[in-house]
Order: C-alpha cells, then sequence, then structure tokens
C-alpha cells in the first residue's frame, strides 16, 4: 500500500511517501533526516500523538489552566483524553510543571501544567 504524510516531528514538514504492507514498512520517500523514517514507522504501527488541552482552576487568577500529556499517547486515545480535561477542576495557585492529574486513561498518562495560574 502506498501512504502520503506530512512529517510533523520538525517545523520543516517534509512530504513523506511510504510504502507498507500491514505494520512493515517498506520503503519512504521524501525525508530529509532519519526522524522521518522513525515516524512514518510510528505512524503506520502505533500512531502516537502528545496531547494538549486546558483544566478548569478554582480561585485563580484565570479560569483555565493550559496542560500537555506526561507523554505520547496513542492517537484513537486523544479525543477520550480531552473528555476527562474538561472535567478537571483544581484549585489556585498552579505552577508550571505541577501534575494537575494523574494516572488518566487507566494509569496510562498524567496531566503537566503549560501556565502559572497564581491564586486570587
Ligand atoms: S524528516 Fe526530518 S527534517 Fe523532515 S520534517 Fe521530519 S524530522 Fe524534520
Amino acid at each position: 500500500m502506498k501512504r502520503d504524510l506530512v512529517c510533523i516531528v520538525c517545523p520543516k514538514g517534509c512530504r513523506l511517501t511510504l510504502e507498507y504492507e500491514g505494520n512493515n514498512l517498506l520503503s519512504v520517500g521524501g525525508a530529509t533526516c532519519p526522524k522521518g523514517k522513525e515516524y512514518a514507522t510510528s505512524e503506520i504501527s502505533d500512531p502516537r500523538r502528545n496531547f494538549a488541552g486546558s483544566v478548569t482552576i478554582r480561585g485563580g487568577r484565570f479560569r483555565t489552566c493550559s496542560v500537555k500529556s506526561s507523554h505520547s499517547i496513542p492517537l484513537d486515545k486523544l479525543i477520550r483524553l480531552g473528555e476527562l480535561s474538561h472535567g478537571i477542576t483544581i484549585d489556585a495557585p498552579v505552577n508550571v510543571g505541577d501534575t494537575v492529574a494523574s494516572g488518566l486513561l487507566d494509569g496510562e498518562v498524567d496531566l503537566i501544567a503549560t501556565r502559572k495560574v497564581p491564586r486570587v
């Protein structure tokens, strides 16, 4: 099978052409560094993404705090993690790097604050 995709590992955004059978990558065209092949391999066998979203803050200068996943998660779990993050409310203050929720998706991932929210 053939598939075209854009490598999202770096801002260059190389256009990749993949040839594969099932989960076996046969060839990659268009990658200008080895990370392109790694990305292509991951995309056909176990596509993953980092999550970025927000949680609600109680008693803070801002009503929400941006968060990210502690690591990349399977692509098909991204929407579920977004739904879970929408249901989370925590108290201010929050500092960048704080773990605002842990063990989500059956213990698979934590949410990490990416914004400082002082208490009011
Ligand atoms: S193949 Fe390499 S240079 Fe091209 S977008 Fe991917 S990481 Fe960047």
